[in-house]
This record gives C-alpha cells, sequence and structure tokens, in this order.
C-alpha cells in the first residue's frame, strides 16, 4: 500500500495512471474491483457504491461478456470476428454487421471526413506493412515501392455504412478496416452502460488506457486520472480530476520502433503511407463518451501539434497536446480543456450543455 497520504499510483496501460489515496480507509475502498484482459491489454473496473441486493457476481459477469462482445466483433486479431470476416470477404456487396460495428465506423468515417483523411480506419494493410497489426513486428521500414503499393488501397471513402439495417460496403474488394484506434473506447461505453444497468452511478472504466469515470471516487471527489509523462521512463504529466467524462490519450513512446536514429511510431499517416514525423508526442482528449475521445485523440495524433490544435479548437474538443521541443515537452491546451478545468465556469455544461445532446461529429452542443 502506498504510504500514508501518498497517493498510490495504479498503472494503466497507455498514458494513463489512476490516482488513490494511499492506505485507504475503510470507506475509502471501492466496493467492487474488477481487472481482467481483453483486446490484447489490461482492463479495470472500480465502482464506488454498490446499490442494495445488486450481486457483485453479476456486475462482474455483465462487464466482461460486454467487453469480450466488442473484442468478438472488431478484432483484427481473432481471425473470425466480424471485422476479421469483413476483411477477408472480397464482395463489394453489403455485408450486414451488428449494429455495434455498425456504430462505431459510422464514428470513425466522421472523424475521417473532419481530418480530411488523415485519420482512416481503411489503413489496416499499411498497418500491418509497417509491423503494428496482428501479422507480427518488422523492425523496419518497408521498402518505398511496397508502400505506394499497398496505399492505393487505403481511403475511408472506399467504405460506406448502413446503420438499420447495420451493413458495411467496401468499393474495391481488397479494401481492409483496423478498429484499434477506436474499438477500446467503444468497449469502454459498453462496459459503462453494463454496469448502469444495475443503477452503478459511480464508477471508473479504463481499457488499455481509454478511461470513462462517473459520479465519485471513493472517499468522495471526482476520480484523479494522472496522465502519463510522454516518455520511455514515464512519469506523471498531468493530474485531471474527471466525473462523468472519458479520456483517452494516444502517443508515439511507446509502440514504436527505431531505426537509423529515426522513430517510427503505430500512428500511420494514409497520406504518405508512412507513420507521423512530427513533434506531437501525446494528446489526450475528453468526451462524454469514451469512443470519440479514443478516435479523436488518434485523429489529432496523426494531424500533429498545428493541424490537430487547430482542429480540436474548431471542433470545440477539449485536448492536451505535449510536443517535443529541444528544451523538453511543451503542454498545448485548447480552450475546451482549459475551460474544463478553470474553477467556477460551470464548465461541464458551458461545453456539454446540460443534457448534451450528440452533435454530427460527436461533439455536444447546449441542447436546443
Ligand atoms: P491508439 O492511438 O488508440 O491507436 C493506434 C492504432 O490505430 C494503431 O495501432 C493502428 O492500429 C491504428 N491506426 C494507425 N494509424 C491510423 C490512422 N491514421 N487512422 C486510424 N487508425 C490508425 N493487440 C494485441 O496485441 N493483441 C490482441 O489480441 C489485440 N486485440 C484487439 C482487439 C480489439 C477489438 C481492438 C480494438 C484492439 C486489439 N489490439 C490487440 C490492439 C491494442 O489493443 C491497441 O488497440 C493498439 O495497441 C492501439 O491502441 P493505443 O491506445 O495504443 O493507440
Amino acid at each position: 500500500m502506498g504510504a500514508p497520504g501518498k497517493p498510490l499510483l495504479l498503472w494503466g496501460a497507455f498514458g494513463l495512471l489512476f490516482l488513490l489515496p494511499g492506505c485507504q480507509r475503510v470507506e475509502e475502498r471501492p466496493a467492487l474491483v474488477q481487472r481482467g484482459w481483453v483486446m490484447g491489454t489490461s482492463y479495470l473496473v472500480k465502482v464506488t457504491h454498490l446499490p442494495g441486493g445488486v450481486d457483485p457476481a453479476e456486475v462482474r459477469r455483465s462487464v466482461a461478456m460486454a467487453l469480450a462482445e466488442v473484442d468478438r466483433n472488431m478484432s483484427t486479431y481473432l481471425v473470425d470476428s466480424e471485422v476479421s470476416r469483413f476483411n477477408q470477404s472480397r464482395s463489394t456487396d453489403w455485408f450486414p454487421v451488428s449494429k455495434g460495428l455498425a456504430t462505431v465506423v459510422a464514428a470513425a468515417l466522421e472523424i475521417g471526413r473532419k481530418t480530411g483523411g488523415a485519420y482512416d480506419i481503411t489503413v489496416a494493410p499499411l498497418v500491418n506493412l509497417w509491423g503494428f497489426g496482428p501479422e507480427g513486428r518488422r523492425g523496419e521500414p518497408p521498402p518505398s515501392k511496397e508502400i505506394e503499393h499497398v496505399r492505393r488501397r487505403v481511403g475511408y471513402r472506399k467504405l460506406s455504412v448502413w446503420l438499420d439495417p447495420p451493413a458495411l460496403r467496401k468499393e474495391i474488394p481488397e479494401l481492409q478496416i483496423d478498429l484499434s484506434s477506436i474499438a477500446k473506447g467503444y468497449g469502454v461505453d459498453r462496459a459503462a452502460q453494463a454496469l448502469e444497468r444495475f443503477g452503478i452511478q459511480d464508477y471508473l472504466i479504463e481499457v488499455g488506457g481509454e478511461v470513462r469515470t462517473r459520479g465519485e471516487r471513493p472517499g468522495g471527489g471526482p476520480w484523479r486520472v494522472a496522465i502519463e509523462r510522454p516518455h520511455r521512463r514515464g512519469g506523471i504529466a498531468e493530474i485531471v480530476p474527471l466525473s462523468g467524462l472519458a479520456i483517452a490519450t494516444s502517443g508515439d513512446y511507446r509502440n514504436y520502433f527505431e531505426k537509423g536514429g529515426r522513430r517510427y511510431s503505430h500512428t500511420i499517416d494514409p497520406r504518405t503511407g508512412r507513420p507521423v514525423q512530427h513533434h506531437l508526442t501525446s494528446v489526450s482528449v475528453l468526451h462524454r463518451e469514451a469512443m470519440w475521445a479514443d478516435g479523436w485523440a488518434t485523429a489529432l495524433m496523426v494531424l500533429g501539434e498545428e493541424e490537430g490544435f487547430k482542429l480540436a479548437e474548431r471542433e470545440t474538443l477539449p485536448a492536451l497536446l505535449m510536443v517535443k521541443t529541444p528544451k523538453g515537452v511543451r503542454r498545448l491546451a485548447t480552450s475546451a480543456w482549459k475551460a474544463l478545468f478553470t474553477k467556477g465556469t460551470g464548465s461541464m455544461d458551458r461545453i456539454y450543455g446540460t443534457s448534451g445532446r450528440r452533435s454530427p461529429g460527436g461533439r455536444f452542443t447546449k441542447a436546443e
């Protein structure tokens, strides 16, 4: 246990840490803690209070099933998942899918449009070519000719989605999708829905670094989530108090290889066919839903510090960008991020509206 009063650091999988008061008194102990492994990464659920008569085993089963379903449908690491079956299919007819998969693809295409194709879930063949997909690592850049050849198979405009009945359609037989940038966030949202079906109102859920919070942490007050310093040796860059918000972080300092003094990370710019080469090293995005926070964090990571910051401002996204400079890491917070954490601005409503209806693009605007 941490020293009395000293926060106890609980490592998230990517970019985020959870701070718990050190040496927890009884009232500071969560009523339910659940850990597990899904989508190739760890997950953690903490529930502050359990409503009377709720069976913790039932809650755990429901959360695990919600996450497993997302894994089964959206993994490119499972050969028989819905996404893998769609990727293996050469048909250009409508391909029926689950409502969840259609929902995630619709969100991803919306972010794709808003980023001019920088964020693009059809980037799967390039992710695999660079060794960051299920086909395993390569540790050195592929030949330029191969990159150009594979890049022709990529393009979010070659993919269509229908929500009801839910179906996908590829314009070219060899199109393939990769939802690693957004489906973990969707899994967090599904796990949150599972908890709320039991009347649970105070919880933190984390899957592979994507976090969603609601209500109070044990002992009272908002959940406190630390954002990792974007460095191999880790450490804390920022601690944010969250309640009723999700946070996702993308970065270039965990999943990469180095060759010839250059770093090649798993964030690929479909416009070049290569891993991004800018100075943005980490970006955290807040949203009511973890799926949108997750997708937008990767999107801003692809765009880089200038284009990314401008788009985040245009979209009123609360985002914190960390930029590598010769003197260390520079912190760039959007006005929506600052508004959320400046005291007394009623900021949650200011940004997300009271009953926060989702406008196109996942943004929340004041309820009309
Ligand atoms: P994020 O920034 O959230 O996403 C980066 C990922 O997005 C890249 O790895 C790439 O896949 C993709 N991407 C890159 N460039 C772009 C772009 N321009 N536009 C859109 N997307 C882009 N990993 C395993 O090792 N084993 C598993 O069994 C496994 N199963 C999974 C199952 C599911 C359903 C999902 C969603 C992921 C799974 N993963 C698995 C991958 C792993 O969980 C992470 O999703 C992955 O490492 C990226 O998450 P991140 O938060 O690190 O980075």
